[in-house]
């Protein structure tokens, strides 16, 4: 039995009809014999929209308000999520960064990831349920919300991934995996089928930004295999694992 980590972004959950989707597809991954762990981030803009809230309001607002408020968009995902999995006849449970242990340093906007002890989601597991997990936040040792940066749902969901020993960390997307240029604008971008830390890491920073480029840096330093795919096809999206590993011994591939 494969221990999965799958992470869906905002253009993977960024409305009902999207998160139902997503559920079914979380279900099914389990109905073929996989434990499964799933990260979130915020429906679609809705970051961006807290964002325009809050400078509505303030120009430079307190920045610890700011993750409190940058928090709450991860929160609604995973809720709805848990109950679009109950709609399908399964069991979810949702957690906030905190409550799934994701201990950070205190810069808020910006924080790093110092531990992660995800106790309740590994008894969620146990019991054979799915666990949901709120991207991009944690808790500092304040006990306040921190929010990890822009983008930072990938980066959670590769660290749980690591936390939980999972045997692979799949990051759905809405383009199919990788490719040399952004598919949806340049035509001819061919995908990349699979490839090392390193390959992608210097793809990744000549711009395309399918995937946060901590979130890599962290795989590679935990050795933690990626399957970047879309959650609106079936797929074989982009396989990045450690030297030495074939590609095709990662779990749920096709
Ligand atoms: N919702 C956050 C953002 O838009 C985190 C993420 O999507 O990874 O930056
Ligand atoms: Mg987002």
């Amino acid at each position: 039995m494969a221990l999965i980590v799958q992470k869906f972004g905002g253009s993977s959950v960024a409305d009902t009809d999207s998160i139902k989707r997503v559920a079914r597809r979380v279900v099914e991954t389990k109905k073929r014999g996989n434990k499964v762990a799933v990260v979130v981030s915020a429906m679609g803009d809705t970051t961006d929209d807290l964002i325009d809230q809050a400078m509505s309001i303030d120009s430079n607002p307190p920045e610890r308000e700011m993750d409190m408020l940058m928090t709450a968009g991860e929160r609604i995902s995973m809720s709805l999520l848990a109950m679009a999995i109950h709609a399908e006849g399964d069991r979810a449970h949702s957690f906030t960064g905190q409550q799934a242990g994701f201990f950070t340093d205190a810069r808020y906007g910006a924080a790093h990831i110092k531990a992660v002890k995800p106790d309740r989601v590994k008894a969620v597991l146990a019991d054979g349920d799915v666990a949901i997990v709120a991207g991009f936040q944690g808790i500092n040792a304040k006990g306040d919300a921190t929010t990890l940066g822009r983008g930072g749902s990938d980066t959670s969901a590769v660290a749980l991934a690591v936390a939980l020993g999972a045997d692979v960390c799949e990051i759905y997307t809405d383009v199919d995996g990788i490719f040399t240029a952004d598919p949806r604008i340049v035509p001819t971008a061919r995908r990349i089928p699979c490839g090392g830390y390193d390959e992608i890491l210097e793809m990744a920073s000549c711009g395309s930004k399918v995937l946060a480029l901590r979130c890599v840096e962290y795989a590679q330093r935990f050795n933690m295999p990626l399957h970047v795919r879309s959650s609106f096809s079936h797929r074989r999206g982009t396989l990045i694992v450690p030297d030495g590993v074939d590609p095709r011994s990662l779990p749920n591939i096709d």
